[in-house]
């Protein structure tokens, strides 16, 4: 049954107001065929992003360090066992020069992410991070090493890094076995989560939309999960199939259905820094911008070497790899400037 705009409207009002949202109420907004109801979600996603965070996008610049991991997710690219794969990692002086040319385009927090690689021990990482740290006391800093002990996380922390990116990937743990191999297990994922959180990291959960065995049960459960342990990010973006993966074959996941549930994380954590994907953008020629438009307020732009770039790959497709960042940097404030809203020169942090 079509939804009316005041029935959405009476939705989105409980949604913000309380705790008590249904199944069927989160559902309904995920299947509607209604396209005025969703404008109308997208809408108050958008209005409360502006009551916190202006027009305001946030950048972030990401920095690919490694390719190399010791795990071997269905769904990724990078994944160990894919021996198509071309691997390579940056040496440091390589990560301070690109954290710089993001300086030098107004980028105030770097993201330094990569598979989970042995070489980036706990030495060598702390030993980057103090780098960074000294050189850019202005900037926040961010990592994304998948999982590592409590002890790891809380010298990386000591060390200066102040956010942490950890996808939960899904908040269900019979579809988490599902997407990854058995020596993964979706409780330490949480249990790591949870660490990040205690050591005072601004912490980043998020999940592919459209994975393989995605359910709306699963995706229900998801905004549960954020809804509940409110990180401070949630990074969500379209699954896309990787070549030479056990899930290279599937379908991609829909930009429309990323789009509905960035509107829904919005209004269930309103606070909540939410990025308008790579992903997204690979998939529709102006999807970051339509993800801003659905409540996403950051970007971020990749200041990886254009060389390595088409390394990383961990999906097929994945766009701006020829692009330097003056031109990334260019091109993005059009794209935001497009639909109203501007890039600003700020950390970003979590209000
Ligand atoms: N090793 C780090 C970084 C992983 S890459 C970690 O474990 O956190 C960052 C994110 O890319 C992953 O968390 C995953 O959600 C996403 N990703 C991986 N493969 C993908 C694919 N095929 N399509 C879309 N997103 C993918």
């Amino acid at each position: 049954m079509p939804m009316t705009t005041a029935e959405l409207n009476a939705i989105t009002d409980r949604i913000r107001s309380s705790r008590t949202i249904t199944l069927e109420q989160l559902s309904a907004l995920l299947d509607t065929a209604d396209t005025d109801a969703v404008e109308y979600l997208h809408a108050q996603a958008r209005e409360v992003a502006q009551s916190i965070y202006g027009t305001a996008v946030f950048m972030r610049g990401l920095v690919e360090v490694t390719n190399y991991c010791r795990n071997n997710c269905n769904y990724c690219g990078i994944r160990r066992d894919n021996a198509h794969a071309d691997r390579y990692r940056l040496d440091d002086d390589t990560i301070l020069d690109c954290c710089r040319t993001g300086y030098e385009h107004g980028m105030r927090t770097f993201v330094l992410q990569g598979g989970e690689d042995g070489q980036f021990g706990d030495a060598r990482l702390v030993a980057l991070v103090a780098r960074i740290r000294a050189e850019f006391p202005d900037c926040a800093i961010t990592l994304s090493f998948g999982e590592r002990s409590r002890d790891s996380y809380q010298r990386l922390f000591d060390t200066g890094a102040n956010r942490y990116l950890l996808r939960h990937e899904t908040a269900d743990a019979r579809h988490y076995a599902y997407l990854h191999p058995s020596e993964m297990s979706w409780e330490h994922r949480m249990e790591c989560l949870r660490q990040l959180r205690e050591i005072g990291y601004q912490v980043g959960a998020g999940f592919m939309v459209g994975s393989p065995g995605q359910t709306h049960a699963t995706l229900l459960q998801d905004l549960r999960f954020v809804a509940e342990f409110r990180p401070e990010m949630c990074g969500i973006g379209p699954f896309i199939a990787a070549q030479h993966t056990p899930f290279a074959d599937q379908p991609d996941g829909s930009v429309e259905q990323t789009l509905r549930l960035l509107s829904l994380l919005r209004l269930l954590h309103p606070h909540v820094l939410l990025p308008a994907t790579t992903a997204l953008g690979t998939l529709h020629p102006r999807g970051r911008e339509l993800g801003i438009l659905a409540g996403a307020n950051v970007i971020m732009p990749n200041l990886s070497p254009t060389d390595y770039r088409p390394k990383y790959s961990i999906y097929d497709g994945k766009i701006c790899l020829g692009d330097d960042v003056s031109h990334c940097r260019h091109c993005l404030e059009m794209r935001i400037h497009s639909v109203g809203y501007q890039l600003v020169v700020d950390r970003g942090d979590f209000r």
